[in-house]
């Protein structure tokens, strides 16, 4: 018989999660106005709000914080992170940030000026925000193939190189870089293809556009390299990442994604003079350029999170468990953007809920069925999200309407996968009777999404 596959880790250290009841949840989701970031953390059961800041470190992590020395320049803590980014990277300077969207602030405010145009394969929001605050355009140049969620294509998130030479052409000398995010977040955590980030990088240099890697999803992006694309299949994790690097200019990276530590980031670089600007921003903004908003234990901690995931084993117990709960969902018949991506489900919410009209926010009611159905908690990626149009402040119903199914690294287990889909199935077996939504109470002019007040319809 051939072995089951398992985990390949095991667990030390454990932390209690609540249950409650339907008529708690009730009660708490009406104080929270229907909104569930404005629950609080003890009163959810299973939390897939996000993968960011969320996974659990490892005992070598543990043991790397008591190593951690706090001197305020030069501790040892920074050389061994930073001899882990050249190592893995293969970058010569690195400057620590206390996030990611620190990073982008900070080596944005020597490249970004007003008029610019930055274009990138569907940037994260807080690099779009980046762009857009210094007056500068961000421009999408992912392929029209990642926006069809039932297509089944491995590599959903790579850049159209006709709608990157297009940009490229028309703001000749007008733009500072181009932004290659692996793995592409906003299509749903989907790959970008070793052949597509190199003819990327081609192009851009051919015009003479540097490119940055949004690096959040880096490893998971290099695994999936490794198990799709051929040729890369006897590589390790580490020579996919090094060959992944090897054309790009400079890196900037959440290291609450796949360093697996609760906060940090760092921006990596050849270019002497992008080193020299970006360090000037670092200082007043993040502290100086030897810890960067961070602790020496943080940076202890990001080196060994680096390393250990960046073995095959560890990313392939993390896919796995993405992959394993959309077969449930499969099994079940529940539609979800296709193929799953590397760190999340994203669940078609108007699909599910096709009774409710979408001034009702499909979406946005399934996250509040779900949460009242087993008290799990999701993140709506829909309508709510998109918020209104600048100018004409009408709600934008133009795109998807998902509700996001986040995973956090090594936290929970497949039982509690089989949980989340069931309880989707429960909502789901049901929909035909959930014909009413939400409407706004309160928005905020902008993000409304995080502090919005409802009401149940
Ligand atoms: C999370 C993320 C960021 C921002 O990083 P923070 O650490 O949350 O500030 C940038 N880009 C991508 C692709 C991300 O997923």
């Amino acid at each position: 018989m051939e072995l089951p596959f398992a985990e390949s880790w095991k667990i030390k250290m454990i932390e209690p999660i609540h249950k409650s009841t339907r008529e708690q949840r009730e009660q708490w989701l009406k104080e929270a106005h229907y909104n569930v970031f404005q629950l609080r953390a003890e009163q959810v059961y299973i939390d897939l709000l996000t993968d960011s800041g969320t996974g659990a470190m490892s005992d070598r992590q543990w043991s790397q914080l008591m190593l951690g020395d706090e001197s305020y320049a030069g501790a040892s803590s920074f050389y061994k992170f930073e001899a882990t980014v050249q190592r893995i990277f293969g970058f010569k300077h690195v400057i620590p940030t206390h996030q990611g969207r620190a990073a982008e602030n900070v080596l944005f405010s020597y490249l970004v000026k007003p008029g610019m145009v930055v274009p990138g394969n569907a940037h994260f929001d807080t690099t779009k925000g980046h762009i857009e605050s210094r007056k500068a355009q961000a421009i999408d140049v992912t392929i029209d193939e990642a926006h069809d969620t039932q297509l089944e294509i491995p590599f959903k998130g790579n850049v159209s190189l006709e709608k990157l030479e297009k940009v490229l052409k028309e703001n000749k000398g007008n733009v500072p870089f181009m932004v290659l995010t692996v793995t592409n977040n906003t299509v749903g955590g989907q790959p970008v293809s070793m052949e597509n980030i190199k003819a990327t990088c081609k192009l851009c240099h051919q015009y003479g556009v540097p490119v940055v890697m949004d690096s959040a999803r880096f490893a998971e992006n290099a695994y999936f390299i490794k198990t799709r694309e051929k040729g890369y299949a006897d590589k390790t994790i580490k020579e996919i990442v090094r060959e992944m690097y090897e054309d790009v200019d400079a890196a900037t990276m959440s290291c609450k994604k796949d360093a697996i530590v609760n906060m940090g980031g760092f921006i990596a670089t050849n270019r002497d003079d992008w080193y020299e600007g970006a360090k000037l921003y670092c200082i007043p903004f993040e502290g100086y350029i030897t810890y960067g908003g961070l602790n020496g234990r943080d940076l202890n901690a990001i080196a060994q999170g680096l390393d250990e995931n960046t073995e095959f084993d560890m990313l392939q117990t993390r896919i796995h468990q993405v992959q394993y709960l959309a077969s449930l969902l499969d099994e079940y018949g529940i539609p979800y953007q296709r193929p799953a991506g590397g760190h999340a489900i994203f669940v078609d919410g108007d699909k599910v809920l096709d009774r409710i009209p979408k001034e009702e926010f499909p979406a946005q009611t399934l996250t509040c069925e779900l949460y009242l159905e087993a008290g799990i908690r999701a993140c709506e990626i829909g309508y709510m999200l998109a918020d209104r149009d600048p100018v004409t402040r009408e709600n934008r119903f133009g795109g998807l309407d998902l509700v996001r199914l986040c995973i956090p690294r090594r936290v929970y287990t497949d039982n509690h996968m089989k949980v989340v889909a069931a309880a989707l199935k429960n909502v789901f077996d049901r929909r035909e009777t959930i014909t009413r939504g939400v409407a706004i109470e309160w928005e905020a002019p902008l993000m409304r999404h995080f502090t919005v007040k409802l009401r149940r319809l």
